[in-house]
Parts: C-alpha cells; sequence; structure tokens
C-alpha cells in the first residue's frame, strides 16, 4: 500500500485535537520505514470519547437489522479486499501471509455470527415470576454505553474487530486504541466499517503510546475491553475496579500440549509445527510446552525437530513462507533471553536457537529444546516466541498435573486416537479453551462458545452469548397484576404468612412453577 494511501487513513480515521507528533512504524521483515501514526493526547481521547457518546443514543435507537446490516456488508467487503489488508498485517507484524489469512477468516465469521445471532441473545426474556400468575418478569439487556478497546499488535485486524462487532451489535459505542506497531491496520479496518455502513463517530480511534493513551481511556469510557499481557491487564483490572466499570481481560498462556500413547504420531507433529510456530509463536494460544509419552516421546522429538528445520522462512508478501520474522526488537530479545537462559542452565537444543540476519533484523529460527526445568525462564514465563520444550511422561495424571502446574490457564491440545480419553483428559486440565487433536483452532474457531482465560489468563470469555451480554448492562423489569407482594390492602399480616407460607410450601411440589 503506498504511503499516500497511509497517510490519508491515518488522517481520515483519527480525530485531532490539535498539534500533535507523529512517529514513524516500522516494517519488522526489513527495519524500513512504513509509515508516520499519529501521537494522540489525552484532550484526543476526551474528544473520541465526545464523539462516541454523543453518537451512542442514535447507534442504540437503530432497528437491530440497520446495525446487522452493516457487519454483513463488512463482511463481504473484508473478503473481497483481503489483499490490501494481507500486505499490511504482514508489514505490520512481519507475519507469513497464511498465518495473516487466519485473521481474516475469523473476523469474516465472527462478523457473520454476530450480525445472525446477536438480536436472538439480545432479546428480553421471560423469566419466573416472584407470584406464579401474578408477576410477569423480564430479563432485558442495555447496552453499557462507551466501551473502550485496548488490543495488541499480534492479530491487528482480528482483536481489534472481534470483541468491537459485538459491542457495537449490542449498541454501545466504543472507541479503539491499537497498538502503536500495528495501528494502520487498525484504521485500514475501521475505514471499511465505515465504508460499510458505520456511521462517523461511532467507534474513533486513537493512535498512540499505550501507558498514556490506555489509562487516559479507562478514565471515562463505561466498559473496558483488554487484550494483551498479564501484567498491563491488572494495571486495567485495578483501574476498572476503583471507577466500579465492567472490564474483560484477553490475557496471557504459557499453553501445554499433551500427546497420548495412542496418538497418531505424525498428526500430532503436524499439529505442534502448526501450534508452536504459526505467527512466529506470537500467538496468545501458541503451545510452549509439549508433554509426550515415554514411548512415543525419542520419535516425536526427531520428527518435531526435521519439521522445524524445514519449515521456508522469508519475507515474501505471498503464501510461500512457513513461518515469518518476529514483529519487535524487544520480543526478539526476551526470545533470545529464554533460550541463553535455558542453555546455560543445562537445557539441550535439539533446533534452532539462532537468529537469521541474513533474511530480516528480527528473524528467529523454530526452536525445540529438551531438558527444560524449573528455574528456567521458559519453564513456566510466556515467550511469546517460536521457542517450545519438550518433555517425557509415564502416566496419564503425571501429564495433567505438568500441564496444570503453571499461573496460566488459557489454552491447552491433547491428542489421541481415543476422542473420549481426549475429553475426559480436557476436563481435568484448568484452561478456558482445550482442543483434543488440534492445537488451537478448534476451540477458537467455534464461535458459538465462549472462548477465554482462566487463572492469569483473563476474565470474561470472548465468542458465543458471553462475548455479546458481557457488554450489557442486565436490567430486570417485573410488572405485578391484581394483587401486591406484601400483604393486600386490609389484611391483616398474620393471615398474610400463613397464606404465603402455603403457597411456598404447595410451589415446593409444583416443579413446572417453582
Ligand atoms: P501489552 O500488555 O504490553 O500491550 C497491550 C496493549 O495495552 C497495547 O495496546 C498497549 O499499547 C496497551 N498498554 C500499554 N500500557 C498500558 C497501560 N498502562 N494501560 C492500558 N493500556 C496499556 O501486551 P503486548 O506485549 O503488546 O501483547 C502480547 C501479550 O498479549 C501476550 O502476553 C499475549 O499472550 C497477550 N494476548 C492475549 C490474547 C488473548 O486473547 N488472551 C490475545 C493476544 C495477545
Amino acid at each position: 500500500m503506498k504511503r499516500e494511501r497511509l497517510d490519508q487513513l491515518a488522517r481520515q480515521v483519527t480525530l485531532d485535537a490539535g498539534r500533535r507528533e507523529w512517529i514513524a512504524v516500522r516494517i519488522p521483515f526489513t527495519g524500513m520505514v512504513l509509515g508516520d501514526i499519529p501521537l494522540a493526547q489525552e484532550a484526543d481521547v476526551d474528544l473520541s470519547i465526545n464523539r462516541a457518546r454523543a453518537a451512542q443514543p442514535g447507534w442504540a435507537a437503530l432497528p437491530f437489522a440497520s446495525r446487522a446490516a452493516v457487519f454483513l456488508r463488512f463482511h463481504d467487503l473484508l473478503l473481497q479486499r483481503q489483499n490490501e489488508v494481507l500486505d499490511l498485517i504482514q508489514l505490520e507484524t512481519g507475519k507469513a501471509r497464511r498465518h495473516a489469512f487466519e485473521e481474516i477468516l475469523d473476523t469474516a465469521v465472527v462478523s457473520r455470527y454476530y450480525a445472525r445471532r446477536s438480536e436472538k441473545l439480545l432479546r428480553p426474556r421471560r423469566r419466573k415470576g416472584a407470584l406464579p400468575v401474578l408477576t410477569r418478569t423480564w430479563e432485558v439487556h442495555l447496552p453499557v454505553g462507551v466501551v473502550g478497546f485496548i488490543v495488541p499488535w499480534n492479530f491487528p485486524l482480528n482483536l481489534a474487530m472481534t470483541d468491537a462487532i459485538p459491542a457495537l451489535l449490542a449498541g454501545n459505542t466504543g472507541v479503539l486504541k491499537p497498538d502503536l506497531q500495528t495501528s494502520f491496520t487498525a484504521l485500514w479496518a475501521v475505514a471499511l466499517l465505515r465504508e460499510a455502513g458505520l456511521p462517523a463517530g461511532v467507534f474513533p480511534v486513537v493512535t498512540g503510546e499505550g501507558p498514556l493513551l490506555g489509562p487516559a481511556l479507562g478514565e471515562r469510557v463505561d466498559y473496558l475491553m483488554f487484550t494483551g499481557s498479564t501484567r498491563t491487564g491488572r494495571l486495567v483490572a485495578r483501574q476498572a475496579a476503583e471507577r466500579l466499570i465492567g472490564c474483560s481481560l484477553e490475557l496471557g498462556g504459557k499453553n501445554p500440549m499433551i500427546v497420548l500413547e495412542d496418538a497418531r504420531l505424525e498428526d500430532a507433529v503436524d499439529g505442534a509445527i502448526r501450534g508452536c510456530f504459526a505467527g512466529a509463536g506470537q500467538v496468545c494460544v501458541s503451545i510452549e510446552r509439549i508433554y509426550v509419552h515415554q514411548s512415543l516421546y525419542e520419535e516425536f522429538v526427531a520428527r518435531l525437530a526435521t519439521r522445524a528445520c524445514a519449515l521456508r522462512l522469508n519475507a515474501a508478501l505471498d503464501y510461500s513462507a512457513d513461518m515469518g520474522s518476529l514483529t519487535s526488537e524487544r520480543q526478539l530479545a526476551t526470545v533470545e533471553g529464554h533460550v541463553a537462559d535455558a542453555l546455560a542452565k543445562g537445557a539441550k537444543l535439539v533446533a534452532g536457537g539462532r537468529r537469521r540476519h541474513d533474511l530480516g533484523p528480527l528473524f528467529y529460527e523454530p526452536t525445540i529444546l529438551t531438558g527444560v526445568c524449573g528455574g528456567m525462564k521458559a519453564y513456566a514465563e510466556e515467550t511469546f516466541g517460536p521457542v517450545v520444550s519438550v518433555y517425557p511422561f509415564a502416566k496419564e495424571s503425571e501429564a495433567i498435573e505438568a500441564a496444570n502446574c503453571s499461573r496460566y490457564g488459557l489454552n491447552a491440545s491433547v491428542w489421541t486416537r481415543n476422542a473420549l480419553r481426549g475429553i475426559r483428559v480436557a476436563r481435568q486440565i484448568r484452561a478456558g479453551s482445550v482442543n483434543v487433536n488440534e492445537a488451537y483452532a478448534a476451540t477458537w474457531g467455534s464461535v458459538d462458545a465462549p472462548i477465554g482465560g482462566m487463572k492469569e489468563s483473563g476474565l470474561r470469555p470472548r465468542h458465543g452469548a458471553e462475548g455479546i451480554l458481557k457488554f450489557t448492562q442486565t436490567q430486570t423489569i417485573a410488572a405485578q397484576r391484581l394483587m401486591p407482594i406484601g400483604p393486600a390492602r386490609g389484611m391483616d399480616a398474620s393471615f398474610h404468612a400463613r397464606w404465603m407460607t402455603r403457597l411456598v410450601k404447595l410451589l415446593r411440589h409444583i416443579r413446572v412453577l417453582g
């Protein structure tokens, strides 16, 4: 995409409260400048929130079908124009095109799902009333108001859009704060939403420094939707608690895979390659620990190493690469730090372990370690790079215990020929999503079911009914008729107490009413 077009996007989509600085965004593949992004200030955040607040009543008052039509048009336009944004995603993140394409697919699926399902999910529901027949009760879902979306760089299209879609369909407006590194993708997506019919003011974008704009957003919005590290998530949660507003947090992970002795070995190796090295391991649900039954361990490690070494790494804006580059110097430093620390403390390098300057400044080889143990950074900390540790186990229960031995609980994967056994093992793993015979895509793609983190991996999942209801306030409306709940006018209180006792005893025996 041409520099002028990027500049136009930045000027068109962001709001300007006054003079401000611009900062260059660099292409991870080459280190060259992609374009300049405005560094918004707190005044820009205020302006954006004011616009979103002013637009909210009108947007919420539209018939549901009009809101849904915007997202169905967005779905179609996204699929038509995918090459434009695939280039942008690759240029901003350094990921291979096949991994960038996952963002297109998921964003389209989520748009369609919520455009079709939200009306039903949001519909007022009849509930059992306080007194049968005499009290008619409804549960109603109202928009919370203006939602602040803070998103990271690793899925710049998907994470900027797929939480916003249900939130906006529920009648909220929002303000989006993308990561600086990947702001152009977010701006492109919001421009496309406008082209699909989203009224101006419903979803402004502020680009700039997270530590400045994130708290400024949290100061005034009615709900915070945060995706990022557990460390920043805690700050966001603290601010939300202080202001007594809701928040949803999608955080980090140290995701395990278990390969049971009855697994199909080659399928499990395939799954591990996808799970560990998609997006160069910079996927929140990436696999970073693999527990393999001792009967398969040697063979598994050998095959995984062969496959990892054969992966094609390049910076091409086409589908020829199996893996791209890391996104930032910071990420590369973490990856190198974890590998160096593990090797210094006695771990063994089975594959990879090197920067690939010959391919670009931030390329790093798919890396496999064995002999990783407690005290090494790679053992328990999230690496967020193309590095996986493989461990043998003897008994199923040992593997489950090891998988659960983490402060995180985001994603897990179990491999077995016996699906029922896989599900039984899955139910013992403390993770918000567990895939049987897949690494992460089966749960992630099942958008009708909620997906999120347990333990320090998050709070309040996305997708499914929960993924839209969290952006609403629940209101209960109950209409009383014929007689009040307390003693009727002139009724003796002791008579009322006896009458109510009889009624309550009766209800104990009538299942349909109780
Ligand atoms: P990060 O926490 O550093 O940044 C995330 C976002 O928060 C960015 O937009 C950043 O600008 C903003 N931010 C920075 N300081 C802030 C502050 N003080 N207040 C509010 N916002 C602030 O995370 P990252 O390193 O960019 O992203 C990688 C992390 O995100 C990994 O831990 C990964 O597992 C996690 N992640 C989780 C999911 C999920 O769905 N669970 C998805 C993607 C990434």
